[in-house]
Order: structure tokens, then C-alpha cells, then sequence
């Protein structure tokens, strides 16, 4: 079984094609700067196939970027797949369901409907995602499609977890409420800890750390998200690359009107010029920052003194939430890459049952123990796999 993933954004389209049931991996690439001149990408995973990189090809809309993905897949030469019969589904990410979707679906025109309804809760993304849709539907009439929700692994958590103590009518007239997001990303990985614990995942409670340049934790009690550091949007929890993660809102009054910001500047500065990058004044890119503290920069070291601090407060909250935890998780960017934040993060949490285990944890990019053998609390490396989840959820859906 072949399943086609697509992020659409609104000049780019990432894809990948891939075999849910082995995970194995047939082509992936990009198209970007649709509706200016278009760049194509294509990286065949296959011996023998040849890739391109950055092409020139015209791409007025994302039909004809979904045009070109179909044509280097099939292509003679250096196609992964003989013909477009070979893909059995697509499968879109999407960014915001609401509180309408609470797991993947087949696409129909009510799921459209109520995507598009959505749309104000995510007014850059859903967009673009529906864009992508519709031109695959265009490009592939009659091939089943999925729609899969960065929000709805989080559907679960009770209401004591995603409600703001703001007056009630701003949940009930104006849906604001915690909703979280990296969903699919928390679910993929704590279905990974399952497998490598042995245990069903209704026996567990995980906490799982999504640290990339977008970075949240999640607690997962039983397999399903009962809290996450993400909130109305992906400004909240914690400290980002470049976004502020959680603040006092008087902030946001005291500078608004000491430097005569409007709304719009303001959120522009939590969003992209804050985090890691607006402390260190350094870089938003971890590595910069290592390399910077490593050299005596002492905001940088500051930094990431302040991001591995918070995380470790959640996963101090997310333990006292579900009474107790059994494994601790670490993924993306950061997560897979830094032994040295990992042990920031862990370390002085022995009296919770967590225990280190330095050597194990020089490790990258790889499932891996990386607590001691004593170490009541499992801590666990696990790469994310966004794609492949999707792939699986689509697959899933188009079987039943
Ligand atoms: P992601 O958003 O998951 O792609 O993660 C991107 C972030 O991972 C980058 O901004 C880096 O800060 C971080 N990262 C990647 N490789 C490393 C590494 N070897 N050491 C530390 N951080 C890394």
C-alpha cells in the first residue's frame, strides 16, 4: 500500500511518499514559491533513481504543483511507482480541527465545510491546507483522501486542562480554549515508547517532549492527551526558538503603550523575535546557541538555561497532573540531537524516579533507553515521524 502525504502551505508543498505498513520511504521532496515562479525538489529513495533539486518549473497554482509531484513519481526514468494507480490515498496534514475533529477522517465535502469553519482559529494555515486539498482532488479525482489534524490527538484532554478562567462566553460564543497542537507528532511517538516498553498504551503514562524550533509537552495518560503546553495557538508553554511561550499578558499592556505598539507589532515580537533568539541575541537555532555559550556568551548560555528549566517545570506539572509518569520522551530537532539538553532537562529528577544514564544518552537520531537500567522512570529517545504517522492514520481509514 503507497499513501501520498501532503503539507500544503501557501506558496510550498512538502510530500512524501511512503508504505505505511513497512515505513518504508519511496520519494519525498518540495514544491515551493508556487504562484511566483516555482522551484521543484524531488529526492527518490529508491537506487538508481536520479533526483532534482531546486528546478525551475512553472507552478501558477497547487494543481500544477500537484501535477509535477504525479509526473516525477511516474516518470520512466526516474519515478519511484508505475503509475498513478500505485497510490492507494492521500493524506493531509491539517492544521486546526477544532472542537469538531477528534481523530483523522476521510475527506468529503462536510469535512470541507467544516474545515473552512475552522479556518478562523487557524486564518494562515487552514487555508492553505484546504488549497492543497482541493488541488489534489482536482489532479487525482476518485483517490480516497484523509484529512489529518495537528489538534485532534488533543481532543481527549478533560476540560479542567483546556479551559482558560476567562469569562465563559469567550469558550462558548468564541471557542477560545486550549487546543494544543503537534498532535500528530505526541501520538506517533507514544505509540514508538509502547513498542519499546512492551506495554499496551492504555498502561502508560507518558510525558512527551516535542522539542524543535516549535517546541511542547505533552502528558499522554492511558494513549490519550490529557494536557499540553500549546494553547489557543502555538505561542503558548514554552519558551521557542522565537516565540516568547508564556507570559503575563500585563506585559503586552506595559510595552504597547510604552513604545506605542499595535496588537499586530506586539504579537510579531512574541512570535518571531523572542524565545531562545530574543534572549541570546544570538540565534533561534540551538546549535548557534551551544556553540555561543561554548565561546563564554552568557545570554546564550541564559537561553538555554531558561528553555531546559521550563521544560522541566512541565514535566514536573504533567507528573503531579496524572499522578505519577512512567517514561519520559524526548523528540524532533532538539529532542533527537541534544544529549546535552536532555540531561539539563533530566537530571535532578531523581527524586521522581528519573535517572540518566549518561553514556546511553550520547546517542542521536535513534530509538534509544537512554535512562539507567535502575531508572524507575524510562526516559526514551524517539525520533518523530509526522509523515509516516499520517500515512498510518490515512491507511487506517481507507481499510475500514
Ligand atoms: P525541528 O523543528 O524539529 O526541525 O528542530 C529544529 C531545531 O533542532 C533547530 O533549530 C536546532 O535548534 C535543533 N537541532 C538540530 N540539530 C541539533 C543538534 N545537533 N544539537 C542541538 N540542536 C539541534
Amino acid at each position: 500500500m503507497n499513501i501520498l502525504v501532503i503539507n500544503a502551505g501557501s506558496s510550498s508543498l512538502k510530500y512524501q511518499l511512503l508504505n505505511p505498513e513497512t515505513g518504508d520511504l519511496l520519494a519525498k521532496g518540495l514544491c515551493e514559491r508556487i504562484g511566483i515562479d516555482g522551484k521543484f525538489t524531488y529526492k527518490p529513495q529508491v537506487d538508481g533513481k536520479a533526483g532534482r533539486n531546486a528546478e525551475d518549473v512553472p507552478m501558477p497554482t497547487h494543481a500544477e504543483a500537484i501535477q509535477t509531484v504525479m509526473d516525477a513519481l511516474v516518470d520512466p526514468a526516474n519515478g519511484v511507482i508505475a503509475s498513478m494507480k500505485e497510490i492507494d490515498a492521500v493524506g493531509h496534514r491539517v492544521v486546526h480541527g477544532g472542537e469538531a475533529f477528534h481523530e483523522s477522517v476521510l475527506i468529503n465535502d462536510e469535512v470541507l465545510k467544516t474545515v473552512e469553519d475552522c479556518v478562523p482559529l487557524a486564518p494562515l494555515h487552514n487555508p492553505a491546507n484546504l488549497t492543497g486539498i482541493r488541488a489534489c482532488q482536482k489532479v487525482m479525482p476518485g483517490v480516497p483522501m484523509a484529512a489529518v489534524f495537528d489538534t485532534a490527538f488533543h481532543q481527549t484532554m478533560p476540560s479542567k486542562a483546556y479551559f482558560y478562567a476567562l469569562p465563559y462566553e469567550y469558550y462558548e460564543n468564541d471557542k477560545v480554549r486550549r487546543y494544543g497542537f503537534h498532535g500528530t507528532s505526541h501520538k506517533y511517538v507514544a505509540g514508538r515508547a509502547a513498542v519499546m516498553l512492551n506495554k499496551k498504551p492504555e498502561e502508560l503514562k507518558l510525558i512527551s517532549c516535542h522539542l524543535g524550533n516549535g517546541s511542547s509537552v505533552t502528558a499522554i495518560d492511558g494513549g490519550k492527551s490529557v494536557d499540553t503546553s500549546m494553547g489557543f495557538t502555538p505561542l503558548a508553554g514554552l519558551p521557542m526558538g522565537t516565540r516568547s511561550g508564556d507570559l503575563d499578558a500585563g506585559i503586552l499592556q506595559y510595552l504597547m503603550k510604552k513604545y506605542n505598539l499595535n496588537i499586530d507589532e506586539m504579537l510579531n515580537i512574541l512570535n518571531k523575535k523572542s524565545g531562545v533568539e530574543g534572549v541570546s541575541g544570538v540565534s533561534s537555532d540551538f546549535r548557534d546557541l551551544s556553540d555561543a555559550y561554548d565561546k563564554g556568551n552568557q545570554r546564550a548560555g541564559l537561553a538555554l538555561d531558561i528553555f531546559c528549566y521550563n521544560v522541566k517545570k512541565f514535566i514536573g506539572a504533567y507528573a503531579a497532573a496524572m499522578g505519577g509518569v512512567d517514561a519520559i520522551i524526548f523528540t524532533a530537532g532538539i529532542g533527537e540531537n541534544s544529549a546535552k539538553q536532555r540531561m539539563d532537562i533530566a537530571s535532578g529528577l531523581e527524586y521522581m524516579g528519573v535517572k540518566m544514564d549518561a553514556e546511553a544518552n550520547n546517542v542521536r537520531g535513534k530509538e534509544a533507553v537512554i535512562s539507567a537500567p535502575d531508572s524507575r522512570v524510562k526516559v526514551l529517545l524517539i525520533p518523530t515521524n509526522e509523515e509516516l504517522m499520517i500515512a498510518m492514520d490515512t491507511a487506517n481509514l481507507v481499510k475500514k
